[in-house]
């Protein structure tokens, strides 16, 4: 197989981490990050198992569309020979239940129905791949990624793959053959060009530079580091030592992910940072950005190499 489009860790996950060192995120929020987390690595696990099928599948990760006015995302979309699968990865963990069609979990919290989800994007995306003049038959599954999950009373329904069905649901994918090798290229192409980058739905609460705690974050237990040493950072709390350098980057990449509008200058950047000093951040965004120089408004960009 071969990954044509990959998965990244959504933006919205990424800000809502780096949120989460510098503010306090309400419950919801904190709710909303760990599910998308959760989701994220449940996905990932997913991309495992797409890795062991043969390489006469394409496979498209993370594609988000609109058709009249209607969104959905499809979590992985493969193309082997003349069909599409289209699969829906979920990491419940636990007990779930279902009562007339709706979807529970043990504790009686509804939630919403996966299988609507994965027939409504099916349906939409029939529509979609017909607007585009191709004609690939579309085969759909709601894939439960977790070993802990169990459904009480699972309907009998082959589209659904619990986790101890999935090795041989990927085992018969796998022996799969075709009699034309089928060129994807035009398809793919489509796809992509069809693909939403941004998500329309944004769960990230408002914030400002002034209202985020600064300072240099431990990569190991987040919590913030109290002294600055000539060479590295030596965490209060867990002992962990980083290289200055290091851990003043991964703050630029946080302040990047946050603040994608605003120029990274020496001065944003020393505040940011706060424990390390001026010259200290100069001699690092030098070495590893590239400065557009304009005299007090210079600042600094990825270079290229
Ligand atoms: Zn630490």
């Amino acid at each position: 197989m071969s990954f044509i489009k990959h998965r990244s860790k959504p933006d919205e996950m990424k800000v809502l981490e780096t949120l989460n060192d510098r503010m306090n995120l309400t419950v919801k929020e904190k709710y909303d990050l760990t599910n998308l987390a959760k989701g994220f690595e449940g996905e990932q696990k997913f991309d495992e198992w797409l890795l062991t099928l043969s390489n006469e599948w394409n496979i498209l990760n993370d594609l988000r569309f609109e058709m009249n006015n209607t969104y959905y995302q499809i979590d992985s979309l493969s193309l082997f020979s003349e069909t599409i699968y289209q699969f829906e990865v979920k990491n419940y963990e636990g007990d779930y239940y279902i009562e007339k069609d709706t979807w529970y979990s043990i504790k009686g919290k509804e939630i919403s129905n996966p299988f609507l989800q994965l027939t409504r994007a099916e349906s939409l995306l029939r529509r979609f791949i017909k607007s585009l003049g191709f004609n690939y038959s579309i085969e759909s599954y709601l894939i439960f990624i977790n070993p802990e999950f169990h459904l009480y009373h699972a309907p009998r329904n082959q589209q659904i793959i619990f986790p101890t069905q999935l090795p041989r649901f990927m085992n018969n994918l796998s022996k799969k053959t075709s009699k034309v090798a089928k060129n994807h290229t035009k398809i793919v192409e489509q796809l992509l060009h069809f693909h939403l980058t941004e998500s329309p739905y944004n769960r990230i609460p408002k914030y400002t530079f002034d209202g985020l705690k600064k300072g240099i974050i431990c990569i190991k237990c987040r919590s913030f580091i109290n002294t600055f040493n000539r060479m590295y950072l030596i965490c209060d709390h867990c002992g962990n030592r980083e290289k200055v350098t290091s851990a003043v980057l991964r703050s630029v990449d946080d302040y990047m992910i946050l603040f994608p509008e605003e120029k990274v200058t020496r001065k944003v950047i020393q505040e940011w940072c706060k424990i390390v000093p001026g010259k200290t951040i100069i001699n690092i965004l030098s070495d590893h950005y590239k400065m557009i120089a304009s005299g007090k408004n210079s600042h600094y960009i990825k270079s290229d190499k």
